[in-house]
């Protein structure tokens, strides 16, 4: 029998989660008794309700939740939400590198170098900060566990198709997320810490909010399934490569799209 018992116990950080996919994976993590790191760059409403629903949520399996106020696109603010997880639950077993979005939309000749560093900054600096902050506790996890660590971070299938007309940044900051998981796994193998993506394919969240109902139906026309995927489809595939359950795969990217693209 599939066993996720493993994850009771352990401390996954998640960023960018106090809405949208992180925030749904949050609620499995800690249904299944994990010590969870929730983040955003505010602290608002959406962060306090959340940690509170965890921490009931948690009654039962033992699971908790902290909210850790950091914005992701400044590397300080990466090694301060690292350090305060630390300071709280001691170490990082499962880094989950959620925190990302478009940035905006914006045609090729109407970039300028704010916008470039926008979108680069939310969906590259985040997660290579993160990463690097976390890597040495990454390693003392697997070495303490005899079990691999875990990073996993939020790609798309904007990495592997392109992305829409001015989110050519976006969709090319999401591929290099795809490739740099591919340098890090033969950097830090040795070290026990696999490293794998979810890649996401048209999920309901705030993401799409600029776009009109019209538009949604019709790309909810180009999904093999018809249908936006819900943000509790997307959860599980966190659970599963966290877990020692998926302890041979790294380096993979995980599609979670209703069919909306077979690679
Ligand atoms: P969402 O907009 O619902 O939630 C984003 C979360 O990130 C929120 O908690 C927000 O407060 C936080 N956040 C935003 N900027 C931040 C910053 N600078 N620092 C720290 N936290 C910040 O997002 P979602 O749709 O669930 O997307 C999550 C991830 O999935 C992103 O990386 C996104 O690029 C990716 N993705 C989404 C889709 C989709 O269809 N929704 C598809 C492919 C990939």
């Amino acid at each position: 029998m599939l066993d996720f018992s493993d994850i009771k116990g352990k401390r996954v950080l998640i960023t960018g989660s106090t809405a949208g996919m992180g925030a749904a994976s949050a609620r499995e993590f800690v249904k299944l008794g994990a010590k969870v790191g929730v983040n955003s760059h505010v602290t608002d409403a959406a962060a306090t309700e959340l940690v509170a629903e965890l921490n009931a949520l948690g009654q039962e399996s033992g699971g908790e939740a902290i909210f850790i106020e950091a914005n992701l696109m400044e590397s300080s603010q990466c090694e301060k939400l690292v350090a305060e997880f630390v300071q709280h639950f001691g170490g990082i077993d499962v880094l989950v590198n959620n925190g990302g979005g478009l940035g905006g939309r914006s045609g090729l000749e109407a970039i300028d170098d704010a916008f470039y560093d926008r979108v680069m900054d939310l969906n590259c600096r985040s997660k290579l900060m993160v990463t690097r902050f976390a890597i040495p506790y990454l390693r003392a996890s697997a070495a303490e566990r005899g079990k691999t660590a875990s990073v996993i971070s939020t790609g798309s299938i904007a990495a592997r198709e392109g992305g829409g007309i001015g989110a050519g940044v976006y969709a090319a900051a999401k591929a290099w997320v795809h490739d740099i998981h591919r340098n890090w796994v033969k950097e830090f193998t040795k070290d026990g810490i696999r490293f794998n993506i979810v890649a996401p394919g048209t999920i309901d969240t705030a993401f799409h909010a600029d776009k009109s109902d019209e538009l949604k139906e019709k790309i909810a026309g180009t999904i093999a399934m018809g249908r936006f995927g819900t943000i509790e489809e997307v959860a599980p595939a966190f659970v599963f490569l966290a877990s020692d359950i998926s302890g041979y795969i790294t380096g993979q990217v995980l599609d979670v799209n209703g069919g909306q693209m077979c690679p």
